[in-house]
């Protein structure tokens, strides 16, 4: 293997394409993305942007096409194995294990990521544990049911049990929707600090003005295919990107 270089990317997408029957869901799509950047991914409902995402984190094989993490082939890996190797991600739809406290679904985080030839005391993961809900703005959470959680506060959640697992890459799908405006700038601030903190994000969102605060680089899918990627401003002025948006 090659020794890695600072310029390589963290993550490469190689000619990805992902049928469902015939049903083409993305087509020969290509990005690499830098360490450290913040990338937002939009496009119009059914555009291929979650699925994607179950590329790059191993829930759905592809054919053909490579994924290559910190100049690792990961392609064939299965999900807990690419969880391990640093890549993490929300749900679209939260799923938290509503008969547990916040502390007990971060626990479950934790299990999934852990390196079972590492043997953590129970102290050690607690304070691993706590450490992250501090992080994340939960600490005082820390022993509440899930079921006593306002929306953002589970929002929240979802991405501290992502970030249970140490990610170096954490994926967004669209932890906003359906939070206020307050609340969007809540999640925002949070994503940022996590960005400051050398975590690379990838945010799906449909709160437009949310994506451009936040990403460095910007990418529209359509149909499955990439129809502009730049800058948020570049990516806002394009033609198709409007037409794409108009059209929904
Ligand atoms: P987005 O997240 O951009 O709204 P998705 O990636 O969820 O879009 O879906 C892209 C397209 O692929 C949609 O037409 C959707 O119906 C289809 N699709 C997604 N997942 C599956 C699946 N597991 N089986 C069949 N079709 C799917
Ligand atoms: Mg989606």
């Amino acid at each position: 293997m090659m020794a890695p270089d600072s310029q390589a990317p963290l993550l490469r997408i190689s000619a990805l394409t992902k049928r469902f029957g015939g049903f083409i869901a993305l087509d020969n799509v290509s990005v690499d993305i830098p360490p450290g950047q913040r990338f937002g991914l939009i496009g119009p409902n059914g555009s291929g942007k979650t699925t994607l995402i179950n590329c790059i984190s191993g829930a759905f094989r592809t054919e053909p096409g490579t994924v290559t993490f910190r100049d690792e082939d990961i392609t064939r890996l299965a999900p807990h194995i690419r969880t391990r190797r640093g890549i993490a991600r929300s749900f679209q739809i939260p799923r938290p294990f509503r008969s547990m406290t916040v502390a007990e679904n971060l626990m479950v985080g934790l299990d999934f990521a852990a390196d079972t030839s590492v043997i953590v005391s129970e102290a050690q993961r607690r304070d691993t544990m706590m450490s992250i809900l501090t992080r994340m703005g939960l600490a005082s959470k820390a022993n509440v049911s899930a079921t006593k959680l306002s929306q953002v506060e589970l929002r929240k959640m979802e991405l501290a049990r992502a970030m249970a697992t140490h990610p170096k890459l954490l994926i967004s799908d669209e932890v906003m929707a359906g939070l206020s405006s307050s609340e969007v700038d809540e999640v925002l601030d949070l994503l940022m600090s996590l960005a400051d903190q050398d975590i690379t994000i990838i945010m799906i969102e449909h709160i437009m003005q949310a994506v451009m605060r936040f990403s460095e680089r910007v990418m529209c899918l359509e149909a499955g295919k990439i129809i502009a990627i730049g800058t948020p401003d570049q990516v806002m002025a394009n033609q198709r990107v409007q037409e794409a948006y108009l059209g929904t």
